[in-house]
This record gives structure tokens, C-alpha cells and sequence, in this order.
């Protein structure tokens, strides 16, 4: 540009633009885990487009079979008609992420974004089993439309909204800031007492990793007791994966350590491989209660994304792309293990990682550290209770010696903030 490279973005983008704020750079183009910036400068990606390129940017393998996908003059856009890389999709995912984890789920595609799957579900909920209330927990993201806004328990984003949004009680989550909250037995003692005034809900929706909440996993026997309860009185579980999905928090699925499976799971984000919009809602046999033509939308399969998303399937069966996923988690969980810093709590959970700044300095902390980071040449978010987690989300295939030497960075901007 001859003029001011960010002018167009001020002057004519909406005030609502967040992101690029932190990040004022505009970006040229990327590959793997390395963002090329207009101006020259290189950044490294500790943010994967907020969890949506946990397999780097514009992967070779990925890319390839959505040149060729062109090349071939395959559709594009084929609202929800059959199409062979439709049906590639559903009999991959289902032989190779469904079957295996014993999940015999059908597949409905959703629109676009993680927003689209989370109303997709509640209204599958509500439809399944003909109540309307819903129970969701403290520090939750399911996304901002009017109905996964309301179970969003972001008081700021929630003021957006400008309408109620009570059909969704808030339960604290059963692990957080201020300690461990026996949550299942709360949920228990209100619905079974008469005179609690909560009613029978549709159903509980629950990330197991809250990741815009901070990085907090809910405990695995807590898990087991909810499917126990949900089980009991009809209500169906939903888990949301949109974020701590697609290998992110270690398995494939962050509910499968827990040995539980779901009624209703949201996936979206990195599940297209390459960052393409795509967003599924998988519904357990016997909770298929749509009709024919229930829940339309123009876009619900973007071909190029059911492209990507089976050519990011290949990537797991390579035993390369695994062992350096698995390295990778490990160095994530030593290297902050071995670095403490006062007053700092770290938590990971395998590509993912929470530094939690509340206690030195908060917000204003985290801002520090990202715009240090930044100046740096790395990118990396802050999230969670007053924006005073810094969370990294590395690239699982991320290079063992870039993903070192990022937290190293990290950690010395950390140090160069902490009071
Ligand atoms: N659920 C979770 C857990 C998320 O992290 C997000 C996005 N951060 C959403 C839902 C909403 O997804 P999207 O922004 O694609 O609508």
C-alpha cells in the first residue's frame, strides 16, 4: 500500500474487530508455524488461529489436496447434496475417529463456525427431549449467537446481546480459581428436590478443557458422575470439542480419557485441517430426533473442507506427525514444570497451556506479556478470568527446537513483567 498499510482497517472496519488489536501487523502469509508479515517481520504462532490450525499453517500434504480438489473443477459449494468428498469425509471419520473410540455417532453438518454446531445441539436437546432450560458452568464459551450466547457465561459478551438470557443456569465449574466445587452433587440436590424452583433441563453443555475460560480440565470422576446423573433423569450431555478437540488437549477428543461418551458433541475449528470453515455436531444413535429439513443452511459443507479435513485424517495415521505430537505435549508440560516462576500457576493439557497471571499483576500483566511477546516475534493470546491467562496453543506438529525456544521467550517475558 502507498498509504498507511492500516488505514483501510480503521477507517473502514467495524469497531468491533478484537484480535487484530493485539496483533497490529497486517499478515502476508504463512506456513507451518511461521506467520510472514507484510512489513518483513516473522512471527512464530503460539495462537493457531485461536485453536483452528492445530496442523500449522497451510500444511503441504493438506494444501496439495485442495489444489488438486480444484484442479479437478470438484464442487464447491453443494449446500448439503451428496458429493464424493462428502461421503470421503463420513466414511473416514467414521472408520478411523469414530469406530475405533467405540462413538457410533451420525454426522450433521452445521454452517460454519463453532457458534453454528453449539445452536445446532441445543435446539436438537430441547426438540430430543421437549424442555427448553439448559445448565452450563461458570467460565464456559459455546459462542455468540443468541443461543450458545446464553450459555457463554462471559457477563461482558452477554451484555451484547441486549435481550434475556435466562434459559441457562450457570453452575461453578467443578475445578477454578477458588478451588474444587462439588458440582455434580449441586446439579443432584437441585433436581431433586421439589422445591429447589430449577426445572428439568434439556440438557448440561460442558467443555471437559475450558479454554477461553483458562485452561481448567473438569476431573474425570466428576465426568463419570454427570453421564451418571444426566443418565438418570433424561437430560442430554453435550461436549463441546470446538476448541479442545482435534488432538489439542492430548487425545483426539478431550472427553475420551474420562471413558464417557456423549449424547451431543460439537467439533469445529481444526477439524478442516487447513482453517477452512467447517463445524459438525455428531448425535448418538437414538438422539436423532430431527426431521427432514429441520435445520437448513446454505453452507453446511464447504467441499474444500471435507478436502482438508480427510487430508488432515491422513496426518494420524503417520507415525512422524504422532511421536512429535507426543514430544511435543511433554515438552509443553516439563519445560513449565521445570521453569516455575513466583506466583505464577501454569496449566497444561497437552498442546495447551494456561499461564495464569491473577496473582501478579492480572490483566494488565498478560497484556504486557503479550505485547513483549509480540515485539519479539511471537504471537500468543491472553483469555480467561480478567484476561489474565496468557494461553498458548502451539501447532502439534510444531518443530521440538521452535517449541522451546517460544516458551523460552514466553517465560523471559513472563519474568521481565512479573512485580
Ligand atoms: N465453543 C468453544 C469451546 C470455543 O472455544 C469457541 C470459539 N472460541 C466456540 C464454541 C465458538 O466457535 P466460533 O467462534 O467458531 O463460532
Amino acid at each position: 500500500p502507498t498509504t498507511d498499510p492500516l488505514g483501510a482497517f480503521e477507517e473502514r472496519e467495524s469497531v468491533v474487530r478484537s484480535y487484530c488489536r493485539a496483533f497490529p501487523a497486517v499478515f502476508a502469509a504463512a506456513r507451518g508455524s511461521t506467520i510472514f508479515a507484510e512489513d518483513g517481520v516473522e512471527y512464530v504462532d503460539f495462537f493457531c488461529g485461536a485453536g483452528a490450525l492445530n496442523y500449522g499453517h497451510n500444511h503441504e500434504h493438506i494444501r496439495r489436496r485442495v489444489i488438486d480438489h480444484l484442479e479437478r473443477d470438484g464442487l464447491v459449494h453443494a449446500l448439503d447434496c451428496y458429493t464424493p468428498a462428502k461421503r470421503d469425509f463420513l466414511e473416514r471419520f467414521g472408520q478411523e475417529v469414530l469406530e475405533p473410540r467405540g462413538l457410533s455417532h451420525r454426522v450433521q453438518f452445521c454452517g460454519s463456525t463453532g457458534t453454528d454446531a453449539v445452536e445446532a445441539a441445543l435446539k436438537l436437546a430441547r426438540k430430543h427431549t421437549g424442555r427448553a432450560k439448559v445448565i452450563a458452568f461458570s467460565g464456559a464459551y459455546h459462542g455468540v449467537s443468541r443461543g450458545s450466547l446464553a450459555a457463554t457465561a462471559d457477563l461482558g459478551l452477554r451484555k451484547a446481546a441486549g435481550v434475556p438470557l435466562d434459559e441457562v443456569a450457570f453452575v461453578p465449574f467443578p475445578v477454578g480459581p477458588q478451588g474444587g466445587f462439588p458440582s455434580v452433587a449441586l446439579i443432584e440436590r437441585m433436581l431433586t428436590d421439589d422445591l429447589s424452583g430449577v426445572e428439568l433441563p434439556a440438557a448440561v453443555i460442558l467443555e471437559v478443557v475450558q479454554m477461553e475460560g483458562g485452561v481448567y480440565r473438569f476431573p474425570d470422576a466428576d465426568l463419570r458422575a454427570l453421564r451418571e446423573l444426566c443418565d438418570r433423569h433424561g437430560i442430554v450431555l453435550i461436549v463441546d470439542e470446538i476448541q479442545a478437540g482435534c488432538g489439542r488437549t492430548g487425545d483426539f477428543f478431550s472427553f475420551e480419557r474420562a471413558g464417557i461418551v456423549p449424547d451431543l458433541v460439537t467439533v469445529s475449528k481444526s477439524i478442516s485441517g487447513l482453517g477452512l470453515p467447517m463445524s459438525i455436531l455428531l448425535i448418538r444413535e437414538g438422539m436423532d430426533s430431527w426431521d427432514s429439513g429441520d435445520h437448513p443452511g446454505t453452507f453446511r459443507g464447504n467441499q474444500l473442507a471435507f478436502v482438508a479435513a480427510c487430508a488432515a485424517l491422513d496426518l494420524w495415521q503417520r507415525p512422524e506427525f504422532l511421536a512429535t505430537a507426543r514430544d511435543g505435549a511433554r515438552l509443553l508440560r516439563d519445560f513449565w514444570r521445570d521453569n516455575p516462576l513466583p506466583g505464577v500457576e501454569v496449566r497444561c493439557e497437552g498442546h495447551a497451556a494456561g499461564i495464569d497471571l491473577t496473582a501478579v499483576g492480572g490483566r494488565a500483566a498478560a497484556n504486557a506479556v503479550v505485547s513483549r511477546c509480540f515485539e519479539r516475534g511471537l504471537v500468543v493470546e491472553s483469555t480467561g478470568r480478567g484476561k489474565a491467562v496468557v494461553k498458548l496453543l502451539p501447532a502439534l506438529n510444531m518443530d521440538l527446537a521452535v517449541l522451546r525456544a517460544g516458551c523460552e521467550l514466553i517465560r523471559d517475558a513472563v519474568r521481565s513483567v512479573l512485580p
